[in-house]
């Protein structure tokens, strides 16, 4: 079998021209959505993700704006921009940009984030709202992505075996979260595995839907998966590459050579899940300024 591809570039394109067409119906109504992105220090895959974040919701037609500081910006410096973010009737949406510098507690910072304008769904409270099957929160943005992938290929989650290798609280937790909802994209069996799993390859044979989030390049190979799965790629990795003018190359927790002989449907990296985060933020700033409408 050759898998078919699950082209997130495309979903993705698709989505913000649905956001767009919001977007110009809230500015009709006076209301311009306003994200306001916030990097502290010069992380180069941070600029890279920021400027293609600021990037999109211009081209949506939204108010973007990033806010750049320098590394040596202090905690209390930190909290008092948000504050002041969080009091600014334009702006709807805040997103810091993770990692921040070793000094910064980011659960702090995140807490002080406005869960009205927490459009990276990280806060404890829109984490709580997602858990119990509140639709007025936010959801994070690339498990939110992965479910609209999903649906948007017409793969039935409902009764299926779901396996998602890592656990963390970005990817992992909210992404078995919504596929254990009792609505569309959910209903799965779900199966949550990570670094102290026994006998891995176990599980993920089991998988009709099998959700990759671990940060090591290629791990899963086609042996590991079961004949027909659904296989989503959410890893994002950077290995060296001599044939490549930068010297490396982006890839994803699947060996992609193996895996798309064994599965039905796979995402490729990039191109998968990556541009369908950028389309959730989007999405989750458009509602946040919807919400101010009542
Ligand atoms: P984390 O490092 O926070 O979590 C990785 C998870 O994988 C952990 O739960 C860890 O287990 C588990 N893990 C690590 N090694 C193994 C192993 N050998 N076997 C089984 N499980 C293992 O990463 P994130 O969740 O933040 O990100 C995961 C990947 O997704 C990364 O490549 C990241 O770059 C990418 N990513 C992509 C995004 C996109 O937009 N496409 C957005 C966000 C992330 P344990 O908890 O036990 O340590």
């Amino acid at each position: 079998m050759r898998a078919e591809l699950i082209d997130g570039k495309a979903i993705a394109a698709t989505i913000r021209g649905e956001i767009a067409r919001d977007v110009a119906a809230l500015t009709a109504r006076g209301v311009v959505p306003g994200l306001a992105v916030v990097l502290v220090g010069d992380d180069a895959a941070s600029a890279t993700y920021v400027g293609a974040k600021e990037k999109a919701s211009v081209e949506a037609g939204m108010k973007g704006g990033t806010i750049r500081l320098p590394a040596s910006t202090s905690q209390q410096e930190l909290l008092a921009l948000v504050e002041r973010l969080n009091g600014d009737p334009a702006v709807h949406g805040i997103l810091v940009q993770m990692p921040l510098p070793k000094h910064i507690d980011p659960d702090t910072v995140i807490r002080h984030i406005r869960p009205d304008k927490d459009v990276d769904g990280f806060h404890p409270e829109n984490v709580g709202k997602l858990l119990i099957g509140h639709t007025d929160g936010f959801v994070s943005c690339t498990p939110a992505g992965v479910i609209e992938l999903l649906v948007r290929s017409g793969v039935d989650t409902r009764g299926a075996e779901a396996v998602i290798i890592g656990r963390s609280n970005i990817v992992g937790k909210p992404m078995a979260a919504l596929l254990v909802q009792g609505r569309a994209g959910g209903d799965a069996t779900v199966t949550v595995c990570h670094s102290r799993t026994k006998d891995l390859a176990a599980h993920t044979r089991r998988a009709d839907i099998l959700i990759a989030a671990i940060g090591r390049a290629e791990m899963i190979t086609g042996d590991m998966i079961k004949p027909g799965a659904v296989v989503i790629d959410v890893g994002m990795n950077s290995v060296p590459d001599a044939t490549k003018a930068k010297g490396s190359r982006l890839c994803g927790d699947v060996h992609f050579a193996s895996a798309v002989e064994v599965a039905s449907k796979i995402t490729p990296v990039p191109g998968g899940v990556g541009p369908m985060t950028i389309a959730m933020l989007l999405r989750n700033t458009v509602r946040a300024a919807e919400r101010t409408l009542g």
